[in-house]
């Protein structure tokens, strides 16, 4: 294996890290003593470390690198833009070449009458963005008092003031005074934790109604919009049941409430189309997008909007006061344009649906015979299992949630596969060009990590049902 010498030793970068660089979500005291794992350079799935450890990252960064690693392509488009326009901003009456470009891609791509980008730095920045822009909507409208967003229970949709407020993650409220004022939630559709002895289709029409419940209490003349994730990624990627979408758009529709889709995770090919909103037939009025936009190359987000939404701000005779120093910033969306054609040119959601998801498939739901797990859930390129010490009832851990799902993500992190867990389920979203030579590579660490995860419990007497 080559040994990388243009760094300082593991240890020094480690002290150096520790000294001075502070982690998001994370206890930095305790990965101060412990030491982060320093990661020296990716290529396609592979990423290798400061001691020069090849590990395969089954999460294409965090749900982003869809392209995979080391694009040579990528790379000249970011030195050939910044030697001709490094910057320039889009709010006084100015364009320029790259963002006006990528617009017009991505209305191509997006399906219907979304035809319109406002641009943002992140997922979370344009979440925030999602906030005013239904808010104004509605104030153009004449239905100023129209403006609470009814979200859900553990969806994720960022970590600013707005994004927090709008996802469902208790850890995020329970520090800072999160959510913000007209921000209210509904249950998730996890019918795996939550569904008792009902069926999941049950399961997903009894959670999706209780959107129809929030907007009569509330009063359809106070809800601006519902947002959702067509799959919750970050909540331990909670598949829905078939019934849930369509029932959620037949309650959008029924009350006039926009529907907001965050496609941060699911947008450009994760799901096996271009976007999660096609898999699941919801037709949203607006759509988030980030990660997968650039493969992670720049960072770059935005609100694709339709037709209806755009036109009624854009002619409301006034400024929409709202805008970010770096929206549409010309190397991001010059990185990002390429990064789709690139995506078209190799045919890679096609390789998504038609090569890499039904290899995957096959080889993840056979990890559902391991005594470890209980369901094993793929869309497109991401999935996740659930841990479970009884198959049959479904049931939790005696221990805190979460405890063997670490413990798991730890056998893999030895193993030299990136796993995450959330709580007691373990998930994956690999590159999109992930081939089934590295598929089997990637499950057989799996199934050794989960086998060395197993034993563990066995011998640490915690394999108890709660
Ligand atoms: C990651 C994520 C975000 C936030 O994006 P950032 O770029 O981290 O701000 C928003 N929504 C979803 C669904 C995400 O997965």
């Amino acid at each position: 294996m080559t040994k990388i010498t243009n760094h300082l030793p593991t240890k020094e970068l480690q002290r150096l890290d520790a000294a001075h660089h502070m982690h998001p979500f994370t206890e930095d005291a305790a990965l101060a003593k412990k030491g982060a794992r320093i990661i020296t350079r990716g290529k396609g799935v592979w990423l290798t470390d400061s001691e020069g450890q090849e590990i395969i990252d089954g999460m294409a960064g965090l749900w982003c690198v869809n392209i995979g690693y080391g694009r040579k392509d990528l790379a000249e488009v970011a030195a050939r833009q910044m030697e001709e326009l490094c910057y320039y901003n889009t709010f006084f009456q100015t364009s320029h070449v790259p963002a006006i470009a990528l617009a017009a891609k991505i209305a191509e791509l997006a399906p219907d009458d979304l035809n319109h980008v406002f641009y943002a730095g992140s997922g979370s920045e344009a979440n925030d963005t999602n906030i005013r822009l239904v808010r104004r909507y509605w104030e153009v409208k004449g239905q100023p008092e129209k403006n609470i967003l009814i979200a859900r229970k553990n969806g994720y949709h960022g970590s600013t003031m707005g994004g927090g407020s709008l996802g469902g993650m208790a850890g995020i409220w329970a520090q800072g005074g999160l959510p913000i004022p007209n921000i209210t939630h509904i249950g998730e559709p996890n019918w795996w934790a939550q569904g008792g002895d009902m069926t999941p289709e049950e399961f997903g029409l009894l959670r999706a109604r209780e959107l129809e419940a929030k907007i009569e209490e509330l009063g359809a003349d106070r809800v601006a919009a519902f947002i959702g994730e067509p799959i919750q990624g970050a909540g331990g990627v909670i598949v829905p049941p078939a019934t849930y979408w369509p029932e959620i758009q037949r309650i959008c529709d029924k009350y006039g409430i926009l529907l907001i889709a965050d496609e941060v995770i699911t947008g450009f090919g994760r799901t096996g189309n271009w976007f999660g909103s096609e898999t699941f037939g919801i037709k949203p009025h607006i759509m988030t997008i980030a990660k997968g936009l650039s493969s992670g190359y720049a960072p770059i987000g935005g609100s694709i909007i339709c037709d209806e939404v755009y036109e009624t701000i854009a002619g409301s005779g006034e400024d929409f006061n709202h805008g970010y120093t770096y929206s549409g910033h010309p190397v991001a969306a010059a990185v990002a344009l390429r990064n789709l054609e690139l995506m078209q040119e190799e045919g890679i959601v096609e390789h998504v649906r038609d090569v890499a998801h039904p290899y995957l498939m096959e080889r993840w739901q056979a990890l559902a015979d391991h005594p470890l797990v209980g369901e094993a859930k793929l869309v497109g390129l991401m999935g996740s299992i659930a841990l479970t010490p009884n198959k049959d009832s479904r049931a939790p851990f005696a221990s805190d949630a979460g405890t063997v799902g670490y413990r798991c993500r730890e056998r893999c992190f030895a193993n030299n596969l990136i796993m995450r867990h959330v709580g007691d389920r373990m998930i994956i979203a690999p590159p999109l060009v992930i081939t089934p030579a590295e598929i089997d590579i990637l499950i057989a660490r799996a199934t050794k990590s989960l086998d060395e995860c197993y034993a563990g419990l066995k011998s640490d007497g915690l394999l108890k049902a709660a």
